[in-house]
């Protein structure tokens, strides 16, 4: 989805929108077990900013305007990062458990 590189979906991450309208968030799914709409791309820091940059989560996942994709820049981030994220805090209060 970001870079278009072909892959088996065992190596991909799915990404799921979790939210209605103007009001979406996406959210890692590695386990592949959350209901709704998915998207695959690699679990990579580059080809998720590829994604971002083209807006490929809005329309791959039909949510409306720039779903908020903290968790997932987190989730693929995360090898390499060591110092928490400054809106850790919001992208937890806002993606919450899943229902
Ligand atoms: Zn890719």
């Amino acid at each position: 989805m970001g870079c278009r590189q072909r892959a088996p979906a065992s190596e991909l991450l799915r990404i799921v929108a979790v939210g209605d309208g103007a009001d979406v968030s996406l959210r890692p799914d590695p386990a592949r077990s959350l209901p709704g709409r998915g998207a695959n791309m690699h679990p990579d820091p580059a080809c998720f900013a590829q994604a971002v940059r083209r807006r490929a989560f809005g329309r791959a996942l039909r949510a409306a305007g720039v779903p908020d994709h903290g968790a997932v820049a987190e989730y693929v981030d995360a090898p390499t990062t060591t110092s928490g994220q400054p809106d850790r805090a919001k992208v937890a209060s806002k993606v919450g458990r899943p229902t």
